[in-house]
């Protein structure tokens, strides 16, 4: 039985880390490669990209496997329909593992919009001007001509450059405390957090802290995923797995 787990979430590497104590099982995780020496916590690592669908259908061909995990990140826009084409066409079992989005509580005053490039007109309507940013450090061009807005980005890996007039850079990957987001929104005198809705529970933080200071949040929400069969929790992706080995 061999699987191939495609990459780059937590959910990615605990469902390698669950999936090791099963009997004759050869596992490969694939990575793009955005950051540093990525590495799976048990069987093979691949690292980079395929060339597109045809590329990805014709990896599966040369090297085939018996499943395909999708655990990209929810806001991985191609690689979803790449994996899905091409484990249609090569007859591969696929399942899309995707955590599920956070939901706004009581008390949240969230603005949702389709796209990262509907955040500063979201802004603008907020009045803005002291913005904590979380959305990334590759998606900084729609925030180039807020220049009188003052950013506070947050990122894993430092932009090769920072292309905003006013901003300041924390480097940090979580997870994060209520209570440092908190201090940190209060000490920056943030007036609107923008953030995607990944759902990750180590990046949830900012969400209670923004909500305790009756900060609103513009929550850029997720690309449509291809249809099939999908499940919210490394538990129902290992089941899947468990199920297809026993079949
Ligand atoms: P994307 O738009 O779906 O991917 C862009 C291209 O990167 C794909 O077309 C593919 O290249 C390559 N690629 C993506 N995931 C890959 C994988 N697991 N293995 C090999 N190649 C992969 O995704 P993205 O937003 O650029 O994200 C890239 C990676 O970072 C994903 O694996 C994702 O799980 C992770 N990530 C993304 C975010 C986010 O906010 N977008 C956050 C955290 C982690 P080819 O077309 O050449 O095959």
């Amino acid at each position: 039985m061999k699987i191939l787990i495609m990459g780059g979430t937590t959910e990615a590497s605990e469902l390698a880390r669950a999936l090791s104590p099963m009997p004759g099982l050869s596992l490969v995780t694939s990575f793009a490669g955005r950051t540093a020496a990525p590495k799976a916590p048990w069987g093979e690592t691949r690292v980079g990209g395929f060339g597109g669908v045809a590329g990805f259908t014709a990896y599966l061909r040369s090297s085939p496997f018996d499943a395909v995990v999708d655990a990209t990140h929810p806001f991985a826009a191609v690689m979803p329909s790449s994996v899905a084409t091409g484990c249609e066409t090569t007859g591969t079992p696929r399942l899309r593992l995707l955590r599920p989005p956070w939901q706004a509580v009581s008390g949240d005053s969230w603005h949702s919009v389709a796209s990262i490039d509907a955040v500063p007109n979201a802004l603008d309507s907020l009045g803005a001007r002291r913005v904590f940013l979380t959305t990334g450090r590759s998606e900084l061009a729609p925030f180039t001509a807020m220049t009188s807005t003052w950013f506070l980005l947050r990122s894993i890996e430092a932009p090769s450059q920072l292309p905003l007039a006013n901003a300041d850079l924390i480097l940090d990957r979580g997870p994060f405390t209520v209570s440092g987001e908190t201090e940190l929104l209060r000490a920056h005198r943030i007036d609107a957090l923008v953030t995607k809705n990944s759902g990750a529970l180590a990046t949830a933080a900012k969400l209670d802290a923004a909500r305790a200071l009756g900060i609103p949040v513009v929550m850029v929400e997720r690309p449509p995923t291809p249809e099939g069969i999908q499940v919210e929790t490394v538990a129902d992706a290992l089941a899947w797995c468990a199920s297809l080995c026993s079949s």
